[in-house]
């Protein structure tokens, strides 16, 4: 807003970040109230094995219905609730919807279901505690579950904030890197995580779409799933949209992939309907 106060000149503000600053403030302050009354929701996106077309599981995407601003991804509230510390009892529902929605669909065999968990999450102590309970209250053995963790969330993280995860991992719970290749990290720290998945960052997929593909890509990808492959540890592929990504991306060796290709998120009726059998 722009004053005048005692003859004294301000400057105009710019008013699309004016818009947005007091967009995210008035997100943030009725984000408590929004898990209180059940705003939020969860869509589910297959998760494709590339050997067979088969579904191998689903990931959890959380929405917001908003009264004033309608339906809202998560790209808009998550960073506002990880600054606050509401992410841990948002993260903590995530957790305990995705775990009850999912735990009576079954795809040949019962679908595994992929929660994404953020840095504030990962540094609090319930979350093995939670993680546990949750996964019992189901019934679900934890080689049901993934949780998912971004490459940049681990970066710089010593042993002990590490032991959570080692924790969740030994009782056999699936860890994921998520958006791999975009954090920069030391591919050698790689054998200290205890991730059982990566999943390539949709970037290199797009690198792909290109006529010839970009061979830079393709040479990435290629290199990261063979270094993936050595360790152990099963690819992912994020954001196929069309069938020569897919075709190539199975070429080069990559285990599961997800994309509007295959499916965009959908809610839980709809993938139960379209994706899973009862089991
Ligand atoms: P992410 O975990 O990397 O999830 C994949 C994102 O890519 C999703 O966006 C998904 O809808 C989108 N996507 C899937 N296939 C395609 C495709 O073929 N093309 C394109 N262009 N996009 C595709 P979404 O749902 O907007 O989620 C964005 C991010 O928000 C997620 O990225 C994740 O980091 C975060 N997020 C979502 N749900 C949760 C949650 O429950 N907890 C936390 N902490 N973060 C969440
Ligand atoms: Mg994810
Ligand atoms: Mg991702
Ligand atoms: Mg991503």
């Amino acid at each position: 807003r722009a004053k005048d106060a005692g003859g004294n000149r301000y400057e105009l503000a710019d008013p699309d970040s004016e818009a947005r600053a007091i967009d995210r403030h008035s997100l943030t302050n009725r984000l408590p109230a929004a898990l209180e009354r059940d705003e939020f929701f969860l869509e589910y996106q297959p998760l494709i094995r590339m050997s067979d077309g088969q579904v191998d599981g689903a990931e959890a995407l959380v929405r917001w219905r908003h009264p004033v601003h309608g339906r809202l991804g998560p790209d808009r509230f998550i960073p506002l609730a990880e600054h606050t510390g509401l992410i841990v009892p948002l993260g903590r529902w995530v957790l305990e919807q995705a775990v009850a929605q999912t735990c009576t669909w079954a795809g040949g065999q019962p679908l595994r279901v992929n929660v994404n968990l953020s840095p504030r999450q990962l540094h609090h102590p319930d979350l093995v505690p939670d993680t546990i309970a949750v996964l019992e209250a189901a019934g679900v053995a934890p080689s049901s579950l993934c949780l998912e963790v971004t490459e940049s969330a681990l970066i710089g993280a010593d042993e002990d904030e590490l032991k959570p995860l080692w924790q969740l991992a030994e009782i056999g719970v699936d860890i994921a890197l998520d958006d791999f290749g975009t954090g920069y990290s030391n591919l050698a720290n790689l054998r200290k995580l205890p991730a059982t998945t990566l999943k390539l960052d949709r970037s290199f997929t797009q690198g792909l779409q290109r006529h010839p593909a970009d061979p830079v890509d393709l040479t990435f990808v290629e290199g990261i799933v063979s270094l993936a492959h050595a360790l152990g540890l099963a690819v992912t592929v994020e954001g196929v949209e069309t069938e020569s990504q897919a075709d190539q991306l199975r070429d080069l060796g990559c285990d599961t992939a997800q994309g509007w290709y295959y499916a965009r998120p959908s809610s839980p009726g709809e993938f139960a309907r379209d994706w899973a059998t009862a089991g």
